[in-house]
């Protein structure tokens, strides 16, 4: 038996054996996602004790280095990994910004010390992170943010406001772009970690259509920032927020490997049978989506050994949020008025139509399309202009 097997059967029988079966369910709401962070209440014992197991094999984080808190596991023994929890239908033990997008980051541009303190606690779940790139007229041209901090010496003397600021009141830290220069566009950005308790910082909630936001307009007023709390060189913030912007659009895309990129004509066979027109477009969807998962595995592994283009996530996070909004299209389409139901216990509070209306916001947030294929335009195709 090779090295990869004998991981991939160890894989399956520690995962069978530690995997609580409630674990196993597909996420019903965001209650069954466990983020962590300071005030993270667990909604059961099973999501706790999964949590727990997987912290302790470095499995939050499996491709990270064991001293931050990961398994030390190699790029094909993480892909088993995935696999094995895919097959018995585990949920992810803990999602996170941390995970996806600062994680990345420090490993890339933080010291020793940031990557041991702050690798940990992510990989522990034990601090929630916000992002704090996004101001009021600057969202695709972020490079025109203006929140300032002031040198002091020891420490910035934060100003300004964040817009957009996903679960600002549910975040412990903010990872933060900040203006330290105000001659140099591209290089006078600082990127700064900090504490949300912070005096200065306040957040207010922007409440949309459906009532309920996870959106806040973040206000940071004369707040202490202390100068070891920067990642990446002084005005060099830039870099480091572009690098977290590839991974953030990897993880907006789905990777090819989530339920939305499942089946949908075996996922809606009854509806498919009686109605031609609709099987048609799911066929077509289907083979998108077939095709997309084959590309995503590709990437993936140019994007973990670090040989593939690396503006190559704009396309596929531009892909995969076109597709995962044709999906959601054609589930609409497929339910009928029942999909249109809203409140009822029935339709378990409105669940397919919030989920319709919530992907419109996949080709906005982390770079609109519109600006994802002028990055594909300029710097895969290399094409002339803008
Ligand atoms: C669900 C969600 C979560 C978010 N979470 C966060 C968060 O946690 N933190 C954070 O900082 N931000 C967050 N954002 C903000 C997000 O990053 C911005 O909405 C996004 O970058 C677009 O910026 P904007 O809204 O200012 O739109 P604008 O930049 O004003 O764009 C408006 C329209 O103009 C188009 N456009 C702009 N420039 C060009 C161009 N050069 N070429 C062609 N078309 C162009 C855009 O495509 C868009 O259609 C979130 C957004 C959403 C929807």
């Amino acid at each position: 038996m090779s090295d990869l097997e004998q991981f991939r059967t160890e894989t399956r029988a520690w995962l069978e054996e530690n995997c609580p079966p409630e674990m196993r369910e597909p996420a019903r709401d965001d209650d069954d996602v466990c983020w962590g962070g300071r005030n993270f209440k667990f909604k059961s014992e099973a999501q706790k004790h999964w949590l727990e197991r997987c912290v302790a094999k470095g499995y939050t984080v499996p491709d990270w280095p064991k001293a931050y808190g990961g398994a030390g596991l190699s790029p094909a023994e993480t892909k088993i990994l995935k696999s094995e929890m895919a097959r018995l239908g585990c949920r992810p033990p803990l999602s996170s910004f941390g995970i996806w997008m600062l994680g990345p980051a420090l490993l890339k541009f933080g010291t020793e010390e940031q990557k041991v303190h702050y690798l940990n606690q992510v990989a522990r779940g034990e601090i929630r992170w916000c992002q704090g790139y996004s101001e009021p007229g600057s969202g695709s041209d972020l490079v025109s943010m203006q929140t300032f901090g002031e040198d002091k010496g020891d420490h910035w003397l934060v100003n300004g406001q964040k817009i957009w600021t996903s679960y600002a009141n549910k975040a412990d830290w903010i990872f933060c772009l900040v203006r330290t220069d105000k001659t140099n566009k591209y290089q006078g950005i600082s990127f700064l970690l900090f504490d949300m308790m912070t005096p200065g910082v306040s957040t207010k909630p922007i409440k949309l259509i459906s009532g309920n936001s996870p959106f806040y307009e973040t206000f940071f007023d004369n707040v202490k920032v202390p100068k070891h709390q920067i990642v990446g060189e002084v005005n060099r913030g830039w870099d480091v927020a572009k690098y977290l912007l590839g991974h953030e659009r990897e993880m907006i895309s789905g990777g090819g490997l989530g339920e939305g990129m499942a089946s949908i004509g075996a996922a809606w066979k009854d509806v498919a049978a009686s109605e031609p027109v609709l099987r048609a477009q799911m066929a077509l969807f289907d083979v998108e989506a077939m095709t997309f998962r084959a590309h995503s595995e590709r990437f993936m592994d140019q994007w973990k050994t670090g040989t593939g283009h690396p503006a190559y996530s704009n396309l596929m996070k531009y892909v995969g949020t076109e597709l995962n909004k044709k999906r959601h299209e054609l589930v609409m389409a497929a339910g009928g008025s029942d999909a249109l139901e809203w409140e009822s216990e029935r339709s378990k509070g409105g669940a397919k139509a919030r989920t319709w209306l919530r992907t419109k916001a996949n080709s906005i947030e982390g770079g609109t399309s519109e600006v994802m294929l002028n990055v594909v335009s300029k710097r895969i195709l290399e094409m002339p202009g803008g």
